[in-house]
């Protein structure tokens, strides 16, 4: 069978032939899902050296299955990796991660503004075990400097981060984790590596709650986590074995299936996000757009100098508060009322009530997080409708 150099062929072009080719032992174009839990060892010898990890070979579907292998391998190969493990949520991935990195009495930094359940294990899960979690500003060197300590393992970021579409300067905080000492952990869910790959920027580890883009049709729940080979190796062997998060592998066959199309679809949901900020930007019912392609965007020369392209996610607030936001997400009629993104589908929601309210009323107001905030994960319908069901809505929003 012929193999081609991924290193020499674009992105595009791995995403669609994956960078290991067809399916050495049967060329199936397709990757074979491999629908089992064991595998048979070919003698007993066999068995106790591939057991003893002194040979590799599968044996169980837990702690591996060619399916999910080769996921792993072309997610490794588009964040610029050296390796990969595939979880069964983004969740699973963040909390595997983070617990192959820390022991008790460890503390870890993280950014204030962080997806809602990331929010909640760090601070209300993680302090049940002793692992205290300390907020920081990630773009403030000065704050990193005050809470860092001989115990912090690592620094959390998102970026752009969820739901405010706030940047975080990934080079900076390389620079700061280099200076102390401590791994940089980088959620990348929002961009996808075709936007944006924080591993070449310097990052130490890369989450993805492949949910999202990475699978794309709104089908499958899943996660990935991306790094050096010895860290993963770990996440594998030492927490994801006991914790048991794992993906199944028709779920590693629906994200290989999504990694094909990942550019076509990122590039319609980029063109047509920024065409609805445009339209809400202009709008008298609107107070403020967040999206990171807009000069008004307060973090946008730092989006642009790390990011090739913006994504589908926008939010904006409505001059009229919750109210209004109540009034909008009712009168909707093709967009979809739902959380989640990355869809191919436009969702709607409001995080202060649905994706976020695991935060205390004082959080949502230090992230900016506004009764009158709504969430837009723009989808691939065509853009004409897209705007004609927003125009609509607001027509009915009391000004
Ligand atoms: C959805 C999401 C997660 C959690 O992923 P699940 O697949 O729902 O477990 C983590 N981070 C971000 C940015 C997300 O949007």
């Amino acid at each position: 069978m012929k193999q081609l150099d991924p290193s020499l062929l674009s992105f595009n072009t791995v995403c669609v032939h994956g960078s290991g080719g067809v399916d050495p032992q049967t060329g199936a174009v397709s990757t074979p899902i491999y629908q089992s839990s064991t595998f048979a060892f070919e003698c007993a010898e066999d068995g106790a050296a591939i057991f003893a990890g002194e040979r590799e070979g599968y044996f169980y579907t837990r702690l591996g299955n060619p399916t999910q292998a080769a996921l792993e391998r072309e997610m490794a190969f588009l964040e610029r990796g050296e390796a990969a493990l595939a979880t069964g949520s983004g969740m699973a991935a963040t909390s595997t991660a983070v617990f192959s990195a820390i022991d008790a009495g460890d503390n870890i930094l993280a950014a204030r503004t962080l997806y809602g359940g990331t929010h909640k294990l760090f601070h209300e899960l993680m302090p049940r075990f002793g692992l205290e979690t300390r907020t920081v500003d990630p773009n403030d060197p000065a704050s990193i400097e005050r809470h860092v300590d001989g115990k912090t393992r690592l620094l959390f970021i998102e970026t752009p981060a969820n739901p405010t579409l706030s940047i975080v300067d990934i080079r900076r905080c390389v620079r700061e984790c280099r200076r102390h000492g401590i791994a940089l952990f980088v959620d990348n869910t929002f961009a996808t590596p075709y936007y944006q790959r924080p591993l070449e920027l310097g990052a130490d580890v890369v989450i993805h709650s492949a949910t999202k883009y990475i699978g794309g049709h709104g089908d499958t729940v899943a996660g990935l986590i991306v790094g050096k080979k010895e860290f993963v190796q770990r996440a594998r062997m030492e927490i994801m074995r006991d914790l048991g998060g794992i993906i199944s592998p028709f779920n590693a066959w629906l994200l290989l299936r999504g990694l094909k199309t990942l550019p076509v679809r990122m590039e319609r949901h980029s063109e047509n996000a920024m065409q609805i900020a445009q339209f809400l930007n202009f709008h008298p019912k609107v107070a403020r757009v967040w999206y990171p392609a807009m000069r008004t965007h307060p973090q946008h020369e730092i989006a642009a100098s790390q990011m090739a392209g913006f994504g589908g996610m926008l939010a904006f607030e409505l001059k009229g508060g919750r109210d209004a936001g109540v009034r909008l997400l009712n009168s909707l009629g093709l967009m979809t009322l739902a959380v989640s993104l990355g869809d191919c589908d436009t969702l709607i929601e409001h995080p202060a009530s649905m994706t976020h309210s695991t935060y205390s009323a004082e959080e949502l107001a230090q992230v900016g997080i506004s009764g009158g905030l709504v969430r837009l994960s723009v989808g691939l319908e065509g853009i004409d409708d897209l705007i004609a069901d927003l125009d609509q809505a607001l027509g009915k929003v009391p000004a």
